[in-house]
């Protein structure tokens, strides 16, 4: 039979991707479907960062890389890290993993004995249960709310901390939008501290940020001995496909998850490697050209929804979502996104398929041209008008 801890693992989503599964197949099928559902950008990876890495390839770099991870890679992490963070921050600390996904598997390993509780902030990114069970460790959530702009509140971390191995964050937030502020950071970081826990910081959107700063934890006081950053290159240089992220921690820990990779994913094909070098040396010039459409489109949703009572956006601070509040119109979030599709052939994310705190909610993401998206706001607006 197969092992328990495999037949935990669940394959992401709830029910709530049942939406998502119906908007494409009606696509397919041929209906004018406008998707709002995956966070994936539109537009592809810059054409000279493909040509980078095509150079490399051709050039001969096809064979096994360095499993850590190439000396220049890590350094160009580790520097820009370091700029962001004011923390020393060495090539020791880094290690290269195929994508942010792998990072958040790896960072839970090397937190998490088996059994022990690993802390998650709900709505949550889709994997984020099944990773933590994926290691053998047992997920405990805890809830955030719309009201207190999905910031998560010290007491209820104090609350759920007890006997906990460690803390995984997101910010800027995928489903929620938010951006944790500086008094939410060091709440974060006093319970670390008081709990002795692991901080895993998902810093994936930390290119996207409209409101506010991004506040990184290892910047902060006591913190950089307790917390492993997840990052990686595919929201920041739109390079999903790639595979290329990093975690960023203690050099022990480092050392630990470099063992891990050596019998797990074996390293990270060398011409991704020097096109993330390439794409690293454009500087944060190219970062902002990425996530310019978001900026824009993001206004494009709050000018659409201003005025409206039947469907408020929450405070969209970063990230490529906007979270709607449509509890006025007395729907959850799964059948308002069933009826928005029936109705108006426009698909959203339930906000209860990023858990509990997503309730009376739904997720757009603005990862279609500015034109559809108003279009497609303006139409979700007056259809939950219809409703209240
Ligand atoms: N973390 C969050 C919050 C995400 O939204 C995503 C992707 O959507 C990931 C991690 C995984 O990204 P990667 O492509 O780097 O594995």
């Amino acid at each position: 039979k197969m092992s328990s801890r495999i037949q935990n693992i669940t394959a992401g989503g709830s029910d709530g991707w049942a939406v998502y599964y119906r908007a494409r197949a009606m696509k397919a099928a041929g209906q004018p479907v406008i998707q709002l559902t995956m966070g994936e950008h539109d537009i592809g990876t810059d054409r000279a960062i493909l040509d980078a890495m095509h150079r490399s390839a051709t050039g001969g770099n096809t064979g096994y890389a360095l499993v850590v991870g190439n000396d220049d890679l890590r350094a160009a992490v580790a520097e820009r890290i370091e700029s962001r963070t004011g923390v020393p921050t060495g090539p020791e600390n880094i290690v290269i993993l195929p994508g942010g996904q792998a990072g958040l598997f790896a960072a839970h390993h090397a937190a998490c004995d088996p059994g022990d509780t690993a802390l998650f902030i709900d709505p949550y990114y889709a994997t984020y249960p099944g990773t933590i069970r994926a290691v053998g460790a047992v997920p405990r959530a805890i809830k955030v709310s719309a009201d207190n702009g999905f910031q998560p509140q010290r007491r209820d971390l104090e609350e759920a901390a007890e006997g906990a191995s460690s803390l995984l964050i997101n910010s800027p937030n995928n489903p929620t939008g938010a951006v944790y502020d500086a008094d939410t950071m060091d709440g974060i970081s006093a319970v670390c501290q008081h709990h002795d826990l692991w901080l895993i910081s998902d810093e994936v959107y930390d290119t996207q940020v409209w409101e506010g700063t991004h506040i990184s934890p290892r910047a902060l006081p006591g913190m950089a001995k307790r917390t492993l950053i997840v990052n990686s290159l595919s929201k920041s240089h739109a390079m999903t496909g790639s595979r290329i992220g990093w975690i960023c921690g203690p050099a022990d820990v480092v050392h630990a998850i470099h063992n891990l990779a050596t019998h797990n994913t074996y390293g990270v094909a060398g011409f991704v490697q020097d096109a993330a070098v390439f794409a690293l040396s454009q500087g944060t010039a190219a970062e902002e050209a990425v996530a310019a459409p978001f900026r824009r489109r993001r206004q494009i949703v709050l000018d659409a929804l201003a005025g409206q009572n039947a469907v408020r956006a929450a405070p969209i601070s970063g990230a490529m979502y906007a979270m709607l509040d449509i509890r006025a119109t007395g729907m959850d979030g799964e059948s308002f996104a069933n009826a928005l599709l029936d109705a108006e052939l426009i698909g959203v994310m339930p906000g209860e398929s990023f858990g509990q705190g997503g309730a009376g909610h739904i997720r757009v993401a603005m990862t279609v041209d500015d034109d559809r998206l108003a279009d497609a706001v303006r139409r979700i607006a007056a259809f939950a008008a219809t409703r209240v």
